[in-house]
């Protein structure tokens, strides 16, 4: 009989390497060198990562499995069958998070959580969220082939709709409000409804939160989506935490008038004012030491007719860093640009901050694991921001965490074209297991 998945075929092979693995560490061993956990198997990480596409892949390369579709529930079925053969207990909480569990041997020491996300944007790539889904799997089957017990309880978690708003990772910190629940998702499910559908109850959701304290720490491996790493023909970025983020409404009001019969002289253009500001937020967040960006993403002009001078513009300012003091820093610096142009041009411009999320170190103890597990295999690498939102945010409001990154080319995500080479993701779950294992022993 034909086995049903690639996973099975590579489980036999497994054992005939851990043999000889097993004589390799055994060498190590006795010339005092400490032994290191055996590396994944490549071949097989990969396979798993291709088996994804099988659920919503658009044959263009890309994928769209939307956070409670049919391709969803199908990606997790799929993935509950995986995680099964590395002897993972499997279960839904009430979230609807999928969580495969294997005990530790301290009945005392808390779970050591690893995962991502299996959803897509619509029209997104086989990458993001995936490499890391597949990573864990591989991680969790390794274990399992080598028989390889952790004195902590290990957790693998499929957060759910990470691309609609993280709402799996921040159930899990009793951030989800009553009101998301009947935001409708990109599958056309309310989130409510999305809840049901993966098994969850949404009645219940506040129970599926987790007290701060009750993990050992959190490790997620994800694609950069960003071009750092391919730029410096680097192989493992370590992520030193997750940006945050402030936006602002930003409104510059002038004089509306006639764009014929209205002198230059005499003009107060709200829309040339702005693009003082345009250009002064750049400016500040170009010329500042550190690593902060800052955007102008969204403008619109009023009257916004050829023939009338703007006399109002509402704009948007983002400032993302890794600090909140920096971004604090940067919007110093912007507002006292605005305050010379309101005196230049006689404008008015008022910030108004609506949204921020908070910054997310990574535990500087998990970043020297992460580094020494890269270096100990002998991969390139280097310490990174995380530009975008990850889960690996919300866990940190529950432990520690660690984020590994592995290259995207051109730095392009959320796109069809997004791609990450096998190699790498085969040298990102190495560095997974590899710091996992640190970390049980730590
Ligand atoms: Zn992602």
């Amino acid at each position: 009989m034909l086995p049903d998945s690639p996973i099975e075929d590579h489980r036999r092979f497994g054992r005939r390497d851990f043999l000889k693995r097993s004589a390799a560490a055994a060498v190590a061993f006795s010339t005092g060198f400490p032994p290191q956990p055996p590396t994944i198997d490549a071949s097989r990480v990969n396979a798993i990562l291709a088996r994804f596409r099988r659920f919503g892949g658009t044959g263009d390369g890309g994928t769209t499995r939307l956070a409670y579709s049919d391709e969803d529930l199908a990606g997790r079925d799929y993935a509950t069958g995986v995680m099964r053969r590395a002897g993972l207990e499997v279960s839904t909480d009430l979230a609807g998070n999928l969580i495969g569990r294997r005990p530790g041997t301290d009945p005392a020491a808390l779970p050591i959580i690893i995962g991502s996300h299996m959803d897509s944007v619509p029209g997104g790539g086989s990458y993001d969220g995936q490499v890391g889904s597949a990573a864990a799997f591989e991680v969790a089957l390794t274990l399992a082939d080598h028989d390889i017990a952790l004195r902590h309880p290990l957790e693998v978690i499929i957060f759910q709709n990470e691309e609609g708003g993280k709402t799996g990772s921040r159930a899990l910190v009793g951030r989800v409000y009553a009101f998301e629940l009947d935001i409708v998702t990109a599958s056309g499910h309310p989130i409510r409804d999305g809840i049901a559908r993966l098994g969850g109850d949404p009645a219940r959701l506040a129970e599926a939160r987790r007290e701060p304290g009750s993990m050992a720490g959190f490790l997620e491996l994800h694609i950069e989506q960003g071009a750092l790493l391919e730029a410096g023909g680097t192989q493992i970025g370590v992520v030193e935490g997750i940006v945050g983020i402030r936006r602002w409404n930003v409104t510059v009001r002038g004089a509306q008038n006639h764009a014929g019969t209205t002198p230059m002289p005499l003009r107060r253009d709200a829309l040339v004012a702005a693009a003082d500001f345009v250009r002064a937020a750049n400016e500040v967040a170009t010329t500042m030491p550190g690593r902060q960006v800052a955007t102008v993403g969204r403008i619109e002009a009023i009257p916004g007719a050829p023939n009338v001078v703007p006399g109002e513009v509402r704009a948007t300012l983002e400032i993302r860093d890794l600090e909140m003091t920096g971004i604090d820093r940067v919007f110093t610096g912007i507002a006292a640009r605005a305050r010379t142009i309101e005196a230049d041009r006689e404008v008015a411009i008022t910030l108004a901050q609506f949204y921020e999320s908070l910054a997310a170190p990574t535990d500087p103890r998990f970043r020297n694991i992460v580094e020494a597990a890269a270096a100990g295999l002998g991969y390139s690498h280097t310490r990174m921001p995380s530009g975008a939102g990850h889960d690996a945010q919300s866990m940190a409001e529950l432990g520690p965490v660690g984020m590994i990154f592995v290259p995207s080319r051109a730095g392009i995500s959320h796109s069809p074209d997004e791609y990450t080479a096998p190699e790498d993701v085969a040298r990102g779950a190495n560095v997974l297991l590899r710091s996992l294992v640190a970390l049980d022993g730590r």
